[in-house]
Formats: structure tokens, sequence, C-alpha cells
């Protein structure tokens, strides 16, 4: 009796429990533009009134560091407001939508009707007061030339360093680069090996930019680059010590790859030291500086920003202001008014940058009567993907072991030679369409990362890329005539013996060479021109201080990274771009401390 009681018992209280906890899981998962098919996979809790309980991200595919300000904000708005139908994060579009779609799905597959789950409502902001804050050296812009001179001040004894970012995350474009950073160490037995040193470095970096580049500021560029990794070790961030290459545009094997996927390790690098010095160091993000200030005497004293909630933030710098806030590849007005390069860059022309990236620095900065040059200098890249123009998504590892295709089947340029040529040669192309194709000597198994953190059988998967065991099937697979493809490649495989990069050149002119394209699987992967990088700028001395249109300094202001001019000229050697963040970033951030 005793025991038929207790089983009644629990069956009461097991019956009781689940009546209470009446909430229902469903798990979906949908494909996302960058970590591909089914890049997302998220769990949402149903209360048994249907009300959101819960919304986890069980598995995301997207680059980490570049994804995460989506992770943490979508699922905790879609339970705040209890609506599927939330705004994506700015910086993380990508990511947002995917989550809102494995969301979506999962409700759907679930049998859930969605019509009150699917109501837009409004997010109430509260204004929070206004705010009046002083730093020694304040700093617009969280990528990377920012946030190496935050550190670099904090190194050089501020004691007070405020860094504002516009988005809700750090790392602005720099985070979404390949993560190459061109270096040379005279001495290193590498550099001897490759032939390289410090002053070819240079000699390139000017030459590549059509004699336009400052020789002071490219020299400060290049004499510092080694420096520079060895600073980043100091903190902790690893490179891949075996992997010195030769980046596309790069011009000669002596770009460093950080372990970390694209440039998620220079962040994690700078937010690890940030937040060991946040005593000194105090990073504000959602928060976007409208306007530099000065005083009387026309020293740059400090900024104004709206804050997160629309309130006013006005921050003092006592010793000096530091612009970082990068280019301008995201604001088609602007690419519009400047260029003098591609005849036109319109909204049908894509972009591998970040939201942010619309010349704010610059409209700041010309209300001080600050002097800009070079700014006609914008750099696309023909490596974008044909839907979002981003870098992601592309399978070459280097440029010694891939050729370019078009459409008719045949090569085009030289796949070694500069950005701008390269770019202008994709321009002439059917569609402004073309396929890297490459073989199994890249990819012996197909499951390698390329720089951005996918693997080929990922991106294959995905639609992305093509893999065939023949040249013929990967002709028949991305749409081009298998004779054409098969004879170019022959053709190219000529010029492969040996791999001996001071060997005769192509009749493109491609003097860099490796192994032949002749080990299947094969792999291709289409792409369009993108625009890159805004090489045009403010003008500043060796020290990052800003002249204005009378050739003199505009005291307390300095300026770093994208938003300067005069470093890559005409056009800018792969790799040189990060080299260019720590290196004047550092720079900038020392300066500014010393406030002269
Ligand atoms: P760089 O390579 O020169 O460091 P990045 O693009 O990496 O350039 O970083 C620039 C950063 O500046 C981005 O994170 C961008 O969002 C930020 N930014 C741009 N304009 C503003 C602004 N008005 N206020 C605050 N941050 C800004």
């Amino acid at each position: 009796m005793k025991k038929v009681l207790s089983v009644l018992l629990t069956i009461a209280l097991v019956l009781a429990a689940s009546l209470a906890v009446a909430d229902t899981s469903y798990t979906g998962t949908a494909d996302s533009q960058i970590g591909g098919v089914n890049a997302v996979t998220c769990t949402v809790t149903l209360a048994d009134d249907g009300s959101i309980v819960s919304v986890t991200v069980d598995a995301c595919n997207d680059t980490p560091g570049i994804c995460d300000s989506a992770v943490n904000t979508i699922p905790a708005q879609m339970v705040a407001l209890n609506s599927i139908n939330v705004d994506v994060v700015s910086g993380a579009s990508m990511t947002s939508n995917a989550i809102i779609a494995a969301v979506t799905n999962a409700l759907t597959e679930g049998g859930v009707d969605l019509t009150a789950l699917s109501e837009k409502k409004e997010v109430v902001v509260e204004k929070a007061a206004d705010e009046e804050l002083t730093a020694e050296v304040v700093i617009i812009g969280a990528g990377g030339a920012g946030l190496a001179a935050a550190i670099s001040a904090e190194q050089n004894g501020a004691k007070s360093v405020i860094v504002v970012e516009k988005m809700p995350k750090v790392g602005g474009n720099t985070i979404l680069a390949g993560g190459a950073l061109n270096a040379v160490d005279d001495r290193s037995e590498t550099a001897i090996k490759q032939n390289d040193s410090v002053y070819w470095h240079y000699t390139q970096t000017i030459k590549g930019g059509d004699y336009q580049g400052d020789p002071e500021l490219v020299m400060t560029l290049v004499s510092n680059a080694w420096d520079g990794v060895q600073w980043l070790k100091s903190m902790g961030m690893e490179f891949n010590e075996d992997a010195i290459f030769t980046v596309t545009g790069g011009l000669w094997e002596r770009a460093h790859k950080p372990v970390m996927p694209c440039g998620t390790g220079f962040f994690d690098t700078y937010t690890r030291y940030i937040d060991a010095h946040s005593d000194v160091i105090k990073v504000m993000l959602n928060t976007k500086a409208e306007e530099i200030t000065t005083d009387e005497n026309g020293r740059v004293n400090g900024i104004v920003c709206t804050g997160e909630t629309g309130n006013t933030v006005t921050i003092s710098a006592t010793n000096g202001v530091v612009v970082a806030t990068g280019g301008f590849s995201k604001n088609v007005a602007m690419r519009q008014t400047y260029d003098t390069i591609w005849g036109t860059l319109d909204e049908t022309v894509k972009s591998t940058n970040h939201e942010g990236a619309t010349g704010d620095g610059v409209k700041m900065m010309q209300k001080l009567g600050a002097d800009f040059i070079q700014m006609g200098n914008i750099q696309l890249l023909p490596l974008g993907d044909p839907v979002t123009g981003s870098l992601s998504g592309n399978i070459e590892h280097n440029v010694e072991t891939r050729v370019f295709i078009n459409k008719e089947g045949n090569r085009f340029c030289d796949e070694g030679g500069r950005r701008d040529d390269m770019t202008n040669a994709l321009f002439a192309q059917t569609d402004n369409t073309m396929f890297i194709v490459m073989d199994s000597d890249t990819y012996p198994t197909g499951d390698e990362l390329n720089n951005f953190g996918e693997t080929a059988n990922q991106l294959v998967e995905a639609g992305r890329a093509y893999k065939a065991d023949t040249l013929e099937e990967l002709a028949e697979q991305i749409g081009v005539p298998a004779d054409a493809l098969v004879a170019a490649i022959a053709e190219y495989n000529r010029y492969c013996e040996g791999g001996d990069k001071s060997g005769e050149k192509d009749e493109f002119g491609r003097s860099l060479f490796a192994t032949p394209i002749d080990n299947g699987p094969f792999y291709a992967a289409a792409r369009v021109p993108t625009v890159h990088h805004t090489m045009g700028g403010v003008r500043i001395d060796s020290s990052c201080r800003v002249y204005n249109e009378n050739g003199e300094i505009i005291p307390g202001l300095y300026a770093a990274g994208e938003v300067t001019g005069g470093i890559h000229g005409a056009n800018r050697l792969g790799g040189n771009a990060l080299t260019d963040t720590v290196v004047f970033g550092r720079i900038a951030g020392q300066s500014a401390v010393n406030g002269k």
C-alpha cells in the first residue's frame, strides 16, 4: 500500500511540475552569408502563453570576434521585446539575420503561429543624462589604429585614455582584414633567404604607390614594422611563425599571418591588454564623435559625441585628440566625390568594409581646416564575394599557387601584380567576374582553413566554392569552356617548372610561380571588384601631427590609420594596412601623451 501511495505521489508531483513548467523549446538552423550552410543553430523557448522565455545561440560558424555583438544582442532583444522582429546589430548584420532566420525556422518547423511574435515593437530607450568627462588622451575610433594608440598612450605614461567607438563593438575594418601584416626583420635568415630587406620593402611601397607616398612616412612605416610585430607578440599575440607569405598585391613574401582568423587576433590581444589596464583606458561603445573642439587659441581640446541613448557626451582632452576613424569606402557619396581612378564607384560596386567606414573623421577635421591629400586614391580589390563584396569566401592561400580565370575560361592578367592593375583587368572581363582556380597542393584535404577561418569544403558545401576531380569537371561546374580552361592551365604550368621566382615571366608579366596546377581535386571560387581602402586622407607628419591647409600643425590633433593620406600613394601594397595601423597607431598614442 505504502509503495502504491509513493508511486502515486511521484506521478502527481511530476504532473504538477510539468503543468507548472509548460515551457516548450524549439531548435532551428539557418545559413549565414559568412559561415555558410546551417551556420547558426538557435533554441527558442516559449511559455505556455506563447511569450518568449529565452533564446540561445547554440552554434555559430561566423567568425568569432566579428559575430559576437549579434550573438550577445539579438537573443536578449527578442526576450526583452517578446518579438522575433528585432533590428539587426549594426556591424554584424549578416550574423543578426542568420540568428533571426534560425529562430524563425525553429518556430515555423515547430508549428508555432508567428503572427503575435512577429509584431514590430518600439524599442523605448530612456535618454541618459548628458555627461562631461576628461582624459589626457581622447581617441576617436576603436579599430586597429585607435586601440594601438590607446595602448601606446598608456605605455607612454598617460594616466587616463578614453576611446569612443560609434559601433556596438571594437574592430572597425581592421577586424575584417585578411590578417596579413608586412614586416621585415633585416637580420633574420628568412629575410636573407627571401632577398628581402627594410629598404626593399620601402622601395616596393614607394614604387607600388607610383611615388606618391611621402618618403618620410613610408620610411617610418617600414622601419618600425618589425618592432610592431615584437610589440604585438609582447602582449601575447600569436603569429604563424613559419608562414611568411605573399598576400595578394603584396609583391613579396613578407606578410606575417596571425594564428587567429582575419583581424581578430589583434583585437583579442588589444582587448586583453585594455581589460588589464581598465584603470587607465576606457572604451565607450555606441558613442559617436560629432565634433572636435578647440580652445580660443585654436588648440584641439576635446570632442563632442552622441552617446548610446542619444545623450550628449562631452570629453575634454588635456593632452591630445587622436582621430582613428578609418576610411570612407562605405560612403558612396564621398566615393563618388573624390574618386579620380575608377570613373564610377556608385552603389553597384560593393565594398569589403564594415558599415562604420563613412568618413566621419574627414568631415570633422575639414571643419578644423585640416589639409587632405590624395583623396582620389581609392583602392579596389579583385577579390570580393559576388553577393556581399566581402573578402570572406576567398579560397586563395597565397599568390604563387593560384590563377584568375574569366568566364571564357582564360587567364587575363598577372595575378602576382598590383591590386589596381588586377582590378582594372577584372573590370574589363564579362560581368566583372572571375574565378580563382587552384589545386590540392593548397588544399591537401579541403579542410584547411583560409585566412577567414573557413575551410574549402565548407565553402563548397555552402555553394560559395567549387571542387572537382578534373579541370573539365570544374569548368562545367563554373560554366566556362573546358578546352579553354585546360589550355590556360597547361600554358600556366609551363612557367611553374622549377618554381623559381627569378624565372622567365609569362605572357602577362607574371613572375611569381610555385608548383603547377595539376594535382586534383581542383578548386574554384567566383570573385568581383570591391572597394577596399581609401588611401588618401589627412596630411600628417611622422609624429602623426595633423597639418592644416597652410602647412602648419594643428596643435593637439593627431591622426593614424586609414583616415590619413600620403603613405600608400596611388596603390597600397597588400599587407601594409595592418602595419600602418600598428606603426602609426603607436606613434599617435605616444605623441598625444606628450601633447606636442
Ligand atoms: P583603421 O584601420 O584606420 O584603424 P578601422 O576601420 O579599423 O580603421 O577603425 C576605425 C573605427 O573608427 C571603426 O571602428 C569605426 O566604427 C570608428 N568610427 C568611425 N567614425 C567614428 C565616429 N564618428 N565616432 C566614433 N567612432 C568612429
